[in-house]
């Protein structure tokens, strides 16, 4: 039965876009996350055109087989996995630029170009495309609008749901439909807003083809500000202080004092990092930059900001390794647990993906350490301090079954904190697999688990045989 539909979408697409050699094969079998198949798909199909993917989508309708749709498979969610012996749909093929408009503001792009290959055609226009997911070098815009993406800028820029204005969409139907939904006009109404619905979808509604983005001018100038704090009430209360002035910093970004500790020990740093640390960029005029530092830094002083480091632009705060810290969550996560766990077998690490009210913040911080205590495993702590966002990660070995069932418990804990302090379990990561029960109890608490059914009903009508990545969101 495989074969013959390996040898039909051959026929159908051509032998150059479909490859079924496990070794190829395998390489899109895993994610990010950790997670892989535990079967190995059919094939990989790399469709060039949205006929292509139509194509495809009518063929698994007729056959019923499932079809996975990738970017590059850097989702932390399990949602990028395939969960059955099914196609893997790679959108890596199309990646084109079509079209940059700075009088309307958009971009038109193909699902499979990464997001910093946009950033820099759209750079040279003095323009950029805001959400930066740490994984931007790699991540596509597909995937992005797919997870419902975010980042650092993400309490002045938001999500990709703010970003997205109209999508050529497939739908896994009869005829494998191509209809393109929304408008290139900021304003739009077009009854039920099905463009916002794609978004963060997982893969499960639609195939995207193309979209039209919004785009933004590029900061004139991004003063940039690391300061280390004595106690997290200060840290907060500087926050308060940035927002009380009515700024809205570019990147506003976080580490509390004990993963401060443990990530210094993998940085090369001259920077004498001791304490909870705040990262503040703010965008500026040429002519305002100066005054907005000053301000900046005197605010952070009144609020007993212990040690400060500035840079004038992002760049340079780069060169003076102010983000390094920020950056080497992960990294310095995998270290410490190779270092801590021993025994043999792989490390992983699990990054959890709350949000909670920025007032909530130093209460979900003392939670978490909390938490961390009752499980007895070592958490680091990082996170976007301006929209609440935070990480905490975990670094356990994956081939231990004990580890991995208490790291499961730890997860559910950190999800219930989120949920009992008005935030929620995930913000920009997604559903995929691993946060299914989280997802159901955050519905539970706000007495809506009636969306559950009516997210069931439409994914029955967009894909009546459940062919796109089932098994996935709900
Ligand atoms: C080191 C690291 C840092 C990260 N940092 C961040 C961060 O700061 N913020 C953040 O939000 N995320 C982050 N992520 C998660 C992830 O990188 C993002 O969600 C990213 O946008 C996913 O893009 P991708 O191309 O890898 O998509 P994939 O992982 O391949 O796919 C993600 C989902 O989208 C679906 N999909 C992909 N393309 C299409 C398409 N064309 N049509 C329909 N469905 C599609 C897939 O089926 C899947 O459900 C990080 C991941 C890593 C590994």
């Amino acid at each position: 039965m495989a074969n013959s539909i390996v040898e039909k979408m051959k026929r159908v697409l051509g032998r150059h876009r479909v490859y079924d050699d496990p070794a190829i094969v395998s390489l899109y079998a895993r994610e990010a996350s950790g997670l892989h198949a535990s079967e190995l798909p059919m094939a990989v199909v790399f469709a060039e055109s949205a006929s292509d993917v139509s194509q495809l989508l009518r063929l698994a309708y007729r056959y019923e087989f499932k079809v996975f749709p990738q970017g590059t498979s850097t989702s932390l969610s399990g949602s990028a996995v395939p969960l059955d012996r099914g196609v893997v749909l790679s959108l890596e093929r199309m990646r084109r630029v079509k079209e940059i408009s700075v009088l309307d503001s958009v971009a038109v792009v193909e699902p499979g170009l990464r997001i910093d290959d946009l950033n820099l055609v759209l750079a040279k226009h003095g323009y950029m495309f805001p959400v930066d997911p740490a994984s931007s070098a790699v991540a596509t815009i597909g995937g992005a609008i797919n997870t419902g993406a975010g980042g650092m800028r993400g309490a002045k820029y938001g999500t990709m749901r703010d970003w997205v204005l109209m999508l050529q969409l497939v739908l896994p139907d009869q005829d494998g439909t191509v209809m393109r939904i929304g408008c290139r006009t900021v304003k739009c109404r077009q009854g039920y807003d099905l463009v916002r619905l794609v978004v963060g979808s997982e893969g499960t509604l639609g195939v995207v083809t193309e979209a039209t983005l919004r785009i933004t001018p590029l900061p004139e100038e991004s003063p940039t500000v690391l300061a280390f704090f004595s106690e997290l009430d200060d840290l907060v209360e500087a926050v308060k202080s940035i927002k009380g002035n009515a700024w809205q910093p570019l990147i506003m970004e976080f580490l509390d004092a004990d993963t401060v500790k443990i990530a210094k020990q993998f940085v090369n740093t001259d920077i004498d990092a001791e304490g909870h640390m705040l990262l503040v960029t703010m965008d500026t005029t040429r002519e305002s930059r100066r005054r907005v530092m000053e301000q900046l830094i005197s605010l952070l002083r009144e609020n007993n900001a212990e040690k400060i480091y500035k840079a004038s632009s992002l760049e340079e705060a780069e060169k003076k390794q102010l983000l390094a810290l920020r950056k080497s969550l992960f990294p310095a996560q995998v270290h410490y647990a190779r270092k801590h766990l021993g025994g043999k077998g792989r490390i992983h690490v699990l990054i959890e993906d709350i949000a909670v009210p920025p007032s909530k913040l130093a209460e979900a911080v003392t939670e978490l350490r909390r938490i961390e205590q009752e499980h007895g495993f070592k958490v680091l702590l990082g996170g976007h301090i301006g929209d609440g966002n935070l990480h905490p990660a975990i670094g356990y070995n994956i081939d231990d079954p004990e580890q991995v069932r208490k790291v499961e418990e730890w997860a559910l804990d950190v999800m219930r904190l989120a949920i009992k302090l008005g935030g929620t379990i995930s913000a920009e990561h997604g559903i995929g697999v691993l946060k299914k029960q989280g997802l159901r109890m955050e519905l539970e608490s706000l007495g809506a688990l009636k969306a559950l059914d009516i997210m069931r009903s439409i994914k029955s009508i967009f894909d009546p045989k459940n062919i796109l990545n089932p098994g996935k969101v709900v």
